[in-house]
């Protein structure tokens, strides 16, 4: 295997959840891109139209209840060759703190909406605000998924000035990163293209998701 896998061992379960943060070859020029909290009525596109002008396929974290309304980006991630993956329902601020069951209930719900537009089941879950405590562990683990996090941050929820998250970007990125930014947002839709062209210039290759985690996104169904 050459994708980073931290296994949690539950002992009273005998089960492990598979974590993902990052690829396992750290001298690897290859990085993945994610973005979080789409599908976005004006961003989204606007990081597709990029992604498709670059070639380049990245995975999509999806919040369900952002779905309705916005089902044609979905089908556009796909036929574009983008992964669909499951971020939950509600992205509630206090959804680490919820019960398993509720949140087992919250992605499931994430993944219907999913599977009603697309046709797909999806594999992956990256919790929201990124936080893996054992109640979101064995959620994650009841719906049979993998957790996918990330190793480099770009704070664009925090930065205003595209110049700034793209430098930091450039600066920050590692081989092997799995990298967060979020379709949500103008910045990083203005200054995605500059991001992409800087870190190939420095010899880095974006690798499509289930390449570069060796992963299938979606369940058999
Ligand atoms: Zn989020």
């Amino acid at each position: 295997m050459v994708f980073s896998v931290a296994m949690s061992f539950f002992p009273n379960s005998g089960f492990h959840l598979e974590k993902v943060s990052s690829h396992r070859d750290r001298n690897s020029k290859k990085i993945m891109l994610s973005f979080d909290d789409g599908p976005h009525p004006q961003y989204s596109e606007k990081i597709l139209d990029v992604l498709r002008e670059h070639k380049i396929s990245a995975v999509f974290f999806i919040i369900g209840k952002h779905v309705p309304g916005n089902e044609q980006i979905l089908h556009r991630m796909i036929r574009e060759g983008h992964v669909i993956a499951n971020h939950s329902h509600t992205h509630s601020v206090l959804w680490d703190l919820w019960p398993t069951a509720r949140m087992s209930e919250d992605i499931e719900k994430c993944s219907e909406i999913i599977h009603s537009v697309t046709g797909l089941r999806p594999a992956w879950f990256r919790p929201p605000y990124g936080v893996i405590n054992p109640m979101v562990a064995k959620a994650v683990l009841a719906r049979g998924m993998a957790a996918v996090t990330w190793s480099f941050r770009s704070f664009d929820t925090n930065t205003k000035e595209e110049n700034r998250l793209v430098e930091k970007t450039i600066k920050g990125v590692r081989g092997g990163d799995i990298l967060l930014f979020h379709d949500s947002l103008a910045v990083t839709a203005s200054g995605l293209g500059k991001i992409i062209v800087s870190l190939q210039k420095k010899g880095f290759e974006f690798a499509g998701p289930e390449d570069f985690l060796r992963k299938k996104a979606y369940a058999d169904c």
